[in-house]
C-alpha cells in the first residue's frame, strides 16, 4: 500500500546527531510497570511499538546507580555491567524492526526512595524529600558527592553504549530528576558555584550534558528531556522565564531536544481537562531557539495535525507515550492509508493508574498491552481459529463490542443484539457527560471495525429474551448486559441498604439519561461512595445546568481514586470554580442523616434530592436464575454483568472471554511468569 501524499512528511527520515530516525514517529520514554525484574514483558511491549512503525522507541526512566533507588516502583536499571545483557536484548528487539532505540538515563535525587539500598537520598540541599510518603530528608551534596554523581552518570552512559543504544538521554523533567532539583530555586538553596544565580543552578545540567557528549564521542546521539514549563508550580520553570533561559543556554549542545510540561499531572493531562496538542502553547518557542531536532508530546492521534506540526515547524518528531500504548501500530496505519483503523487513545489515564500501583501497564483501548510476552497477544494479529462458529453477543457496551470484534477478527460469524437504539452501552451514556466525549472512541473504533466485515452485524433496538436467545441457535452466547447504578446506599463503605422517605434518590443513570426534572434550578446533594470520576462529572453537569450542588463523601478527600489518574487536583479546581460545596468525612447513618466520621456531628442540608453514586448491580435478568446457563451449552458472561468495574476492565474482560471462546479446550489460561531462579 502506498502512503497518501499528504502524510509523506511524517515518513521523511531525520538526522539526529550521528544517527538517523527512519520517520517522525517517536515513542516517548515511559515506564511500562515491568521494571528491571520483568524485562521480557517490557522488551516485548517496546518491540511491538517498533513493529508497528514507531521509528524511534525510547525506554523509560532508567536508574543510573544505587543512590537513585525507586523501589518498590518498578523502574528500569542500569546500575552495573550485569544490567547490560538485558538492555542489549531490548536494543536488538527494537532495532530488528529498523527503529532507533533510546534510553532515558536518570537520577531521582530528592524523588528517590533508597528503601532497598539504604543509601542517603541526595540533592542540592538538606530538605525534606519530594515524597510525602517517605519521612526523610536529602543530604546536601558536597563537591565530592557532585563529582561522584557525574562519574556515575558517565559510567551509565558507557554501559548504555555497550548495550547498543542509538540515543542517550540526559533527563531533567517532571521534577523527577536531580538535575531539575539543582535547577529549581524551590529545592536549590546552595551558596556555592551550584546555587543561587541561574548560571550556577544550571551548571550541573550543563556539565552532565557535556560529560555525556564527551563519553558518547559521536557513537550515539545525546538527547535532553526538559520540562520547559511547570504551570502548577509558581516557583517553577516557565516557558517565558527560566524555561526559555535553559533552552537558550543549552540550545546547540544536545543532538535532540525532548520537551514537555512538568510535573507529570500537567504532562499527562486527561481528555477531560485538555485537548490534543495541549502542550504546544508552552513548547512552540523551542524550535525558534535551536537548530537541533525537537520532539514533543500532547496526546497526538490525528495525522493531519501531526503533518501540520512538522510542516509549520512546531516539532520535528511526533512524540507519543499514551497514543503508542493505545495503538502500537498507529504509524503503520497512517503509512498504509488505514487511518480509520487507528485505535485512538481516549485520554483516560488508566495506564497512568497502573504506574501508581507499580504493575504492568493496562489500557482502555488496547487490551493486549503488557500481554505481548506473557500471553503472546498481538494487538493486530487475531488469534488463529480452530473452526468457524456462530456467536451471539447480548449487549454492545465495551465488553460486548470487544468480544464481538475479537471473534469476528478470528473469522467467526458474529451477531450483537442491543436493546437500545444506539450501540456503546455505558460508553455512549457516559460520553455525554461534561469532558468525556473522547470516550466515544472506545465504541466508535469497534463499531466501525465490525461494520467493515461481512461476518459481523449489530442489531439495535433488539431486547433479547431467553426464548429469543434459544431460538437464535448460535454455537455460543455471551452475555455482556452491563450493570445498573444502585439507589439503595450500598457502596464502597456501606454494605446494607438504608431506606428513606426524606429524599428523592437519583442515580448516575438518571442524570445521564436526563430522568429528572431539570427545567428549573434546584438543590442537589451528590453523595460519593464510589470515589472514582463519576460523582465529580455528575456534580459538574448539575452545576453547569445552574443547580446548587453539595458534594458529600464519607472519605477525607474528593474523588479519592482519581489521584491515580492524576486528575484529583484538576477536579477540585474545576468544581470549586463552578461553585460547589464540599462536605468531606460525612457518612449516611441508619436514620439517613449525614453524620461526621470524625465527631458524629450531623450535617444539615436543605436539598431534598440526592444523587447516590455508589455500587452497581449486574444486569442479571438473563442469567440470574440460572435458566440460560442450565438449559444451554456454551454460555459466557463478560464485562460489568460479570463484575462491575472500569471501562478498561470491561474491554479486557471482553477480549479475554473471546479468546477463551476461541480456545475452549485449553486447560489453563495462566500467563507465563518471569522467574529469576529457573
Ligand atoms: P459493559 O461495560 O460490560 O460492556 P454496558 O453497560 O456498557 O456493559 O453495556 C451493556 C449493554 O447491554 C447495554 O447497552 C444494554 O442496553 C445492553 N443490554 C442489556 N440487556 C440486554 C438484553 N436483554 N438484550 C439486548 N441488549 C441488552
Ligand atoms: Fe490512552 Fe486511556 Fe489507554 Fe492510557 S489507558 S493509553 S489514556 S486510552
Amino acid at each position: 500500500m502506498t502512503t497518501p501524499s499528504q502524510y509523506k512528511a511524517l515518513f521523511a527520515p531525520l538526522k539526529i546527531g550521528p544517527v538517523t530516525a527512519p520517520n517522525r514517529f517517536f515513542a516517548s520514554p515511559h515506564s511500562t510497570g515491568h521494571g528491571w525484574t520483568e524485562p521480557k514483558g517490557a522488551i516485548a511491549l517496546r518491540a511491538m511499538k517498533a513493529e508497528g512503525g514507531w521509528g524511534t522507541v525510547a525506554v523509560g526512566l532508567t536508574e543510573i546507580s544505587p543512590s537513585s533507588d525507586y523501589a518498590n516502583h518498578p523502574m528500569e536499571r542500569i546500575w552495573d555491567e550485569k544490567d547490560i545483557p538485558r538492555h542489549n536484548l531490548q536494543v536488538n528487539e527494537i532495532k530488528k524492526h529498523g527503529s532507533l532505540s533510546a534510553i532515558e538515563l536518570g537520577h531521582g535525587g530528592m524523588q528517590s526512595r533508597n528503601l532497598t539500598t539504604g543509601l542517603p537520598i541526595i540533592g542540592p540541599s538538606n530538605l525534606s524529600i519530594l515524597r510525602p510518603e517517605i519521612p526523610s530528608q536529602s543530604k546536601a551534596m558536597d563537591l565530592t558527592d557532585i563529582k561522584l554523581f557525574r562519574n556515575e552518570h558517565k559510567a551509565a552512559v558507557e554501559r548504555s553504549l555497550k548495550a547498543g543504544y542509538d540515543i542517550i538521554y540526559v533527563y531533567a523533567a517532571h521534577g523527577l530528576s536531580i538535575l531539575s532539583h539543582f535547577l529549581s530555586i524551590n529545592t536549590n538553596k546552595r551558596f556555592d558555584q551550584y546555587g543561587g544565580t541561574f548560571a550556577n543552578r544550571i551548571r550541573l545540567l550543563k556539565e552532565v550534558l557535556e560529560d555525556t557528549l564527551e563519553m558518547v564521542n559521536g557513537n550515539a546521539a545525546v538527547a535532553i528531556r526538559f520540562g520547559v514549563a511547570e504551570p502548577d508550580n509558581p516557583l517553577g520553570m516557565s516557558h517565558d522565564g527560566e524555561g526559555r533561559d535553559v533552552v537558550e543556554a543549552l540550545a546547540e549542545l544536545p543532538d535532540l531536544w525532548d520537551i514537555n510540561l512538568s510535573g507529570w499531572p500537567k504532562d499527562s493531562q486527561t481528555s477531560r481537562f485538555a485537548n490534543e496538542g495541549f502542550q504546544l502553547e508552552y513548547t512552540n518557542f523551542v524550535k525558534s531557539i535551536t537548530s537541533k531536532p525537537v520532539v514533543g508530546v500532547g496526546r497526538f492521534t490525528t495525522p493531519d495535525l501531526m503533518v501540520s506540526l512538522i510542516k509549520n515547524g512546531n516539532l520535528d518528531l511526533i512524540g507519543g507515550a499514551r497514543p503508542s500504548i493505545a495503538d502500537p501500530f498507529l504509524p503503520n496505519k497512517i503509512k498504509n492509508n488505514l487511518v480509520e483503523n487507528i485505535r485512538e487513545c481516549i485520554g483516560c489515564n488508566v495506564c497512568v493508574s497502573m504506574d501508581a500501583y507499580g504493575v504492568p501497564v493496562k489500557c482502555t483501548q488496547n487490551p493486549t498491552i503488557s500481554e505481548e510476552w506473557r500471553k503472546g497477544w498481538h494487538p493486530e494479529t487475531p488469534p488463529i481459529s480452530r473452526k468457524k462458529e456462530t456467536h451471539l453477543i447480548i449487549g454492545s457496551g465495551p465488553a460486548g463490542l470487544e468480544c464481538a470484534l475479537t471473534l469476528a477478527n478470528a473469522g467467526h460469524d458474529v451477531t450483537v443484539a442491543e436493546s437500545r437504539d444506539k450501540p456503546g452501552g455505558r460508553v455512549t451514556q457516559e460520553a455525554r457527560l461534561p469532558g468525556l466525549s473522547a470516550w466515544n472512541r472506545v465504541k466508535d473504533y469497534r463499531v466501525y471495525q465490525l461494520s467493515q466485515k461481512n461476518n459481523s452485524r449489530i442489531f439495535l433496538s433488539s431486547q433479547m429474551s431467553l426464548n429469543d436467545i434459544k431460538e437464535f441457535g448460535s454455537d455460543t452466547v455471551t452475555l455482556a448486559t452491563g450493570a445498573t447504578w444502585r439507589a439503595d446506599t450500598v457502596g464502597s463503605t456501606n454494605f446494607e441498604p438504608i431506606a428513606t422517605e426524606k429524599y428523592t434518590i437519583l442515580t448516575p443513570d438518571d442524570i445521564m439519561l436526563e430522568n429528572f426534572p431539570n427545567s428549573t434550578t434546584d438543590q442537589f446533594i451528590v453523595y460519593d461512595d464510589d470515589h472514582n470520576y463519576m460523582a465529580s462529572v455528575i456534580a459538574e453537569k448539575l452545576l453547569k445546568n445552574g443547580h446548587d450542588v453539595t458534594y458529600v463523601t464519607p472519605l477525607p478527600t474528593v474523588s479519592t481514586w482519581t489521584q491515580y489518574t492524576l486528575e484529583q487536583a484538576a477536579i477540585i479546581k474545576r468544581l470549586k470554580s463552578l461553585g460547589i460545596k464540599f462536605a468531606l468525612n460525612y457518612k449516611i447513618n441508619q436514620n439517613f442523616e449525614f453524620c461526621s466520621t470524625i465527631d458524629n456531628k450531623k450535617l444539615k442540608l436543605q436539598s431534598k434530592k440526592l444523587v447516590f453514586v455508589g455500587g452497581r448491580i449486574p444486569n442479571g435478568q438473563l442469567f440470574g436464575d440460572g435458566k440460560l446457563i442450565n438449559t444451554m451449552q456454551n454460555v459466557f458472561l463478560t464485562g460489568d454483568c460479570l463484575v462491575p468495574g472500569t471501562i478498561q476492565a470491561a474491554v479486557l474482560s471482553g477480549h479475554q472471554i473471546a479468546r477463551k471462546i476461541l480456545n475452549r479446550d485449553a486447560k489453563v489460561l495462566h500467563s507465563k511468569r518471569e522467574q529469576t531462579i529457573q
